[in-house]
């Protein structure tokens, strides 16, 4: 097991040095969240073993849990699924970082419930790029007005903006995507917002988020192996 997670961990950095590469960026621009939602805190430790610390969680049980069992070390957490009003006090005080803001009440509850003797937390809004009735993220045109009123909040840092385009066979159609991400990030940074991350690319798609403006992939199948969701 700690040999396939090794391998799998080598291979998804191969992949994204080569992306980079391919893109004209150096390596270190782009950072990769390993995604361990519904995998056990074992798997986390020999992961950390290989040398990886920043990990994505969706559940807010899921991180309170493996945050406790693996407080001895030094991890940076990601919040990265739907976050409801009423369960922002445990990110707010175990996580680093949130990608998924779609409301300002998320960002206000956080911003209230951080703890003061913590740094401030990192946010992304979460855009719906695909514009699916099913996927959360704020529309692309409320994302401005969002970002706006988020950056002022204390207790929190807004850095930047995350997507999930579209799953499905056309690479062209997920790039216009991922570029439109980018745009807006462009926009709002014309705009005096000190942005600095773009949450984009998974799995199956790194490559092309790290060629449409990536600094943060979100990468979980490619490392642990396939989820089992009975859960
Ligand atoms: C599960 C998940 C990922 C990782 O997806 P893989 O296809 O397993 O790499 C990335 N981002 C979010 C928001 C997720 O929920």
């Amino acid at each position: 097991m700690t040999d396939t997670l090794s391998i799998r961990l080598q291979q998804v950095g191969a992949r994204l040095a080569e992306a980079c590469r391919r893109a004209g960026r150096a390596p270190d621009e782009v950072a990769l969240l390993a995604v361990s939602k519904t995998f056990p805190a074992a798997d986390l430790r020999e992961a950390y073993a290989c040398g990886q610390r920043a990990f994505g969680e969706n559940y807010v049980q899921e991180l309170e849990q493996k945050s406790g069992a693996l407080s001895d070390l030094a991890i940076e957490w990601h919040f990265i699924g739907p976050l409801q009003s009423n369960k922002t006090r445990i990110v707010a005080e175990r996580a680093h970082w949130v990608h998924s803001i779609d409301r300002l009440k998320t960002a206000e509850r956080l911003s209230a419930q951080r703890p003061a003797d913590m740094p401030p937390l990192n946010l992304c809004v979460q855009v719906n790029v695909s514009g699916e009735a099913s996927k959360s993220g704020c529309a692309p045109q409320d994302a401005a007005a969002l970002a706006r009123a988020a950056v002022v909040l204390p207790g929190i840092r807004l850095r930047g903006l995350m997507c999930i385009p579209e799953p499905g066979p056309d690479p062209v159609r997920q790039a216009a995507q991922f570029a439109a991400l980018r745009a807006l990030a462009e926009q709002l940074r014309a705009e005096g917002l000190a942005l600095d991350t773009l949450s984009m690319g998974m799995s199956a798609d790194l490559e092309l988020a790290v060629a449409e403006g990536a600094t943060l992939v979100r990468v979980g199948s490619a490392i642990f192996g396939r989820r089992d969701y009975q859960h």
